[in-house]
């Protein structure tokens, strides 16, 4: 059996490692060789899942969508990652990494955001937790995200505005890597997808690892069988993706088709398909697929959705997608807006920008009578409506 699980070092394939300053290094390595100790432990264990079911509301609902199925011609369930405490994913793992941080003596947080709902999951935690959270989110996100802003100040957060390149989430990522190394001993820096230097991008799948784990046992009761014949996801750094795969990826009965955002079209300058656009290079503390020029210039990346609007991806989804175990497909700002109008109006569900992608993959599929789909949605669409609402009418 073929292992797709990232090595001792920290690489998944070619992909991977840490590419950090001098300053983080200490920081990196304490991480590494405390987080699998302290997430088998059982009072991280016992906290962690706890918290998922009374705080968080797990497990989250596999929905059976009777319109989709019948337009797609086979049996579509929705993971229901829109109904979390917070409306997205990001708060499983966001919980998660408190609660290591807490457990390393760690009680300031800082984090980056793009859609704002990594920011908002860091500063509800921090809330509950009672630590301090600083949050870095570009200025072009701020605006289009606003109620996410108004929501983490509200929950007590600091929220720093990130005014260089264009404005968005690998800005806020600088911003906050930045700040990282001037604070290195007192600060945790709360990753919100499975990017960043090795042990992130494993210790987040991980904690996300919790939707596929409960996919096994929900499909069981609908269908007999603990698998589906596809996955579908978005993909933006990758977190939602792992979750929804993990315990899947060596399972080759399923397909795993992961949408990615095209923005205004992969032939085009504006768009934010890193595996399909991207080159091997280094962003944000791994070795990964990077949009850039060809001086090796990041690229600045586009996407109507602020939560796929970056130019790296996590280093896991690098390597599935050249391997083969990942079908990565480009939508575009059209077909996704189209797509979260089509749930809308038939199943009753707002999806977020990001999910509306996964959803706009479904297009590109074909599917047979007999095959059981199961689609994540990462989110909830409230923070969108004013860009769905200027595109609709
Ligand atoms: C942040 C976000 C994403 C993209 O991040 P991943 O790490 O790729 O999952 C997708 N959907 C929603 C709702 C988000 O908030």
């Amino acid at each position: 059996m073929k292992s797709y699980q990232v090595s001792k070092k920290g690489y998944y394939g070619a992909f991977g490692g840490v590419f950090v300053p001098e300053t983080l290094r200490p920081c990196v390595e304490q991480l590494r060789d405390s987080y699998l100790r302290i997430m088998k432990s059982k009072v991280f264990k016992d906290e962690f899942h706890r918290l998922l079911r009374d705080y968080v509301g797990r497990p989250t609902p596999l929905t059976p969508a009777k319109s989709l199925s019948e337009r797609y011609g086979c049996r579509i369930y929705l993971k229901r990652e829109d109904l979390n405490h917070t409306g997205a994913h990001k708060i499983n793992n966001a919980i998660g990494q408190a609660l290591i941080a807490r457990h390393m003596g760690k009680r300031r947080i800082i984090a980056e955001t793009g859609a704002g709902q990594h920011g908002v999951a860091a500063a509800t935690v921090c809330a509950l937790l009672g630590m301090e959270c600083t949050v870095y989110m570009g200025k072009a996100d701020m605006e289009r995200q606003h109620a996410n802003v108004q929501r983490m100040k509200m929950l007590g957060a600091k929220v720093v505005a990130a005014a260089s390149g264009s404005m968005t989430l690998k800005d806020a990522t600088n911003e906050a890597i930045d700040e990282w190394s001037s604070h290195p001993a007192d600060t945790y820096y709360m990753i919100g997808s499975a990017v960043g230097p090795h042990p992130y991008p494993d210790m987040v799948a991980r904690l996300q690892s919790v939707i596929s784990k409960e996919i096994k046992k929900q499909l069981r009761e609908h269908e007999g069988r603990d698998y589906p014949d596809y996955l579908i996801a978005c993909i933006g750094g990758g977190s939602n993706a792992a979750g929804t795969i993990y315990h899947y990826i060596d399972d080759k009965r399923v397909q795993i088709v992961l949408a990615e955002a095209a923005g205004k079209g992969t032939d085009t300058p504006f768009s934010a398909a890193t595996i399909h656009l991207g080159r091997p290079g280094v962003l944000h503390g791994a070795h990964t697929l990077v949009m850039q020029d060809d001086n090796g210039t990041v690229a600045e990346p586009y996407s109507i959705s602020a939560g796929l609007d970056y130019p790296g991806i996590g280093p896991m989804h690098a390597d599935l997608a050249m391997r083969h175990r990942t079908t990565v497909l480009a939508i575009n700002d059209d077909e996704a807006v189209k797509a979260a109008l089509a749930l809308t109006r038939t199943e009753g569900i707002i999806p977020a920008l990001e999910s509306a992608h996964a959803l706009g993959a479904l297009d590109h599929l074909n599917f047979r009578p007999d095959d059981i789909a199961v689609l994540t949605v990462s989110g909830r669409g409230d923070k969108d409506m004013d860009t769905y609402l200027k595109h609709i009418e």
